[in-house]
């Protein structure tokens, strides 16, 4: 007589029967609900960074890696300007007219342009205080941008360029080597933690933030909740929340099966479904949210890059990329 194996609820959306898509990876299940694919002893994982830190712990690997991704951070950097309209196009236009409201309808066009399958979380019309003034920090940057953290931040390539672009940037990185790196590329009255998520809060300068950013973070956390409900508390009022992290509903993993790389439960404890990562934003208390899936990978040149660019967007259509890339902005009191 054999015992039927009794999985956890989906730490999501509560919802029970997940299934397992894959016999070689027995502790990984799936909500057939929300689509979360997740650890089924997720509330058992100790010590989340421990697997994180040794994956990161050769700086040779690290560093030769780092050396690729400059068109990688360009794309994301681009992504976050053209959302929160800290280009210099955008802060010359909300300087020449200070009661137009320039910047929030920027985000709010980028939102509608991300408008894809599902419903999606309504609007709020007052967001006035994504935009605040950054603290004057001197030096040659133009005024006028944001604070920004980011969690994770690993060798600071995005930090270095976000800086440069004239936010006033703040780092969080667990890693030793990844954080040795970071401190050494940036300049120094940019604050970088080595501390995890949870160790940072005491430490942090900058708070609350006008846009905190999570790049291939959500998925090194058993509990799908910690990290948007910390950015959450940290954010200011209508700040912006940037996420990235693979998506379960990719053509990669239809295609790979359990050969996807992604799935490597002993590092990756969740992987999000569209629908899911649209559920935590909204019970994490961010109002307004909007999710593309994205295609390409960190170590692309320019040319991959821009050969693929085309197929992101067709499998964008139809949530079918490689990555999720949630852009959501924190609800006011
Ligand atoms: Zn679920």
């Amino acid at each position: 007589m054999t015992t039927p194996i009794q999985h956890p609820r989906c730490p999501v959306c509560e919802g029970g029967d997940a299934n397992v898509p894959y016999p070689g990876l027995p502790d990984l299940v799936e909500c057939p609900a929300c689509g979360l694919l997740f650890r089924s002893d997720w509330r058992e994982i100790a010590a989340p960074n421990a697997a994180y830190e040794e994956a990161n712990s050769s700086p040779d690997r690290l560093l030769a890696e780092e050396s690729r991704r400059g068109p990688y951070y360009a794309e994301i950097s681009r992504r976050i300007l053209t959302v929160s309209g800290s280009s210099p196009a955008a802060g010359a236009r909300r300087d020449s007219c200070a009661s137009d409201p320039v910047i929030p309808r920027c985000a709010e066009n980028h939102f509608s342009a991300l408008e894809g399958p599902g419903t999606p979380i309504p609007m709020d019309p007052a967001r006035e205080g994504i935009h605040a003034p950054a603290p004057t920090a001197g030096g040659s940057r133009s005024p006028g941008h944001g604070t920004l953290l980011e969690i994770g931040c690993g060798a600071g390539g995005l930090l270095t360029r976000l800086h440069a672009q004239g936010w006033t940037v703040e780092g969080i990185e667990p890693s030793g080597p990844l954080h040795a790196h970071a401190r050494a590329r940036l300049p120094a009255e940019v604050r970088v933690h080595p501390c995890a998520l949870e160790e940072a809060e005491p430490r942090l300068v900058h708070r609350p933030y006008q846009a905190v950013v999570a790049l291939d973070v959500i998925e090194h956390l058993p509990d799908p909740f910690v990290l948007p409900t910390t950015a959450a508390e940290w954010l200011a009022p209508g700040g912006l929340l940037f996420l990235q992290t693979p998506n379960a509903r990719s053509i990669r993993r239809r295609l790979q099966g359990a050969r996807w790389e992604q799935l490597a439960p002993e590092e990756h404890f969740l992987i999000h479904s569209p629908r899911s990562l649209r559920l935590v934003l909204e019970l994490c208390g961010f109002k307004s949210a909007r999710i593309e899936t994205v295609g390409g990978g960190a170590v692309d040149g320019p040319l991959r890059r821009a050969l693929m660019r085309p197929v992101g967007r067709l499998l964008s259509l139809c949530d079918l990329g490689n990555a999720l890339w949630a852009v959501a902005i924190k609800d006011r009191p």
